[in-house]
């Protein structure tokens, strides 16, 4: 307070009155807030992103730990058979408790390697994301891989963001996983008709090109499920299926989903709970 008056003492003494420029909220000011709401929202996004990154980390690691221990259980000579089987139900228990969470944090499927001996006792946990082809069986050919390639009609570099496989026209189009609908759409350019499924943990899958759609908004559909037919809507050359995958919003590499159920299944301690899939 008195700071200010002895200004205003000043002011007054020497003269000088207040600028006619000093406007409450001028490009200076205005500059300098920009400043500070750009400071404070890179500090909020780095830290989060930090702190996103440091948890996927740990627990990654976490995961890892309870992957090897449950495969060192399974593998262990102990002749108390009881021991051995309460600490595979503990490592078990442990390991539920934090795959949610992790199922949903993790970018993509490189990260599914240190559940693969979980998986082999929770299989059907592979029914709620994409883990299988969704087409029948040895009837398609990989035609085009995820990544940079020349686009086939406007002869441009482009990033191929799914998976082309090639088959008959009106060969049957299956769910990748369980889930809901989210949106058809029919388009003359692009993916032509297409289907877009919502599955659990931050997965979605694209089926492009079709000439069938055989489902309905909002429906929800099982894994294996019949959802269309193959066409050549669209941006195609020829009848296949444009195949895609989202997580968490970004598009990912199909591939390493196409062996997923095969593996796990192929590997299962009990030969009678193998399941035949369509991939
Ligand atoms: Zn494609």
């Amino acid at each position: 307070m008195i700071f200010f008056e002895s200004t205003i003492f000043w002011r007054k003494k020497v003269g000088v009155t207040k600028p006619k420029s000093a406007k409450t909220f001028g490009k200076k000011e205005f500059a300098y807030f920009l400043f500070l709401i750009i400071m404070c929202l890179s500090f909020i996004i780095w830290y989060g992103f930090g702190i996103s990154t440091q948890r996927l980390e740990d627990t990654t690691v976490t995961m890892d730990l309870y992957e090897e221990r449950l495969k060192m259980n399974l593998e262990s000579t102990l002749t108390d058979s009881h021991l051995v089987e309460r600490e595979r139900n503990k490592l078990l228990m442990a390991i539920e408790e934090r795959i949610v969470a992790f199922l949903y944090q993790i970018p993509d499927f490189s990260y599914i390697g240190s559940l693969e001996t979980y998986l082999k006792y929770r299989p059907q946990l592979l029914e709620q994301f994409p883990s299988a082809v969704p087409l029948e069986k040895g009837n398609y050919s990989v035609t085009s891989n995820y990544g940079i390639r020349v686009h086939p009609i406007s002869d441009k570099e482009k990033k191929h963001y799914g998976i082309d496989l090639a088959t008959a026209r009106g060969k049957y189009v299956y769910s990748a996983a369980s889930g809901t609908i989210l949106n058809i759409l029919f388009s003359k350019k692009g993916y032509g008709t297409h289907i877009i499924i919502k599955h659990r943990f931050g997965f979605e899958t694209l089926y492009g090109h079709l000439n069938k759609v055989l489902v309905r908004k909002g429906q929800t559909v099982k894994q294996h499920e019949m959802i269309g037919a193959v066409g050549r809507t669209g941006s195609s050359t020829g009848y296949h299926l444009h195949y895609e995958i989202l997580k968490n919003g970004n598009k990912i590499d199909p591939i390493l989903s196409f062996n997923l159920k095969k593996n796990i299944y192929s590997h299962l301690i009990k030969s009678n709970t193998i399941k035949d899939g369509v991939e």
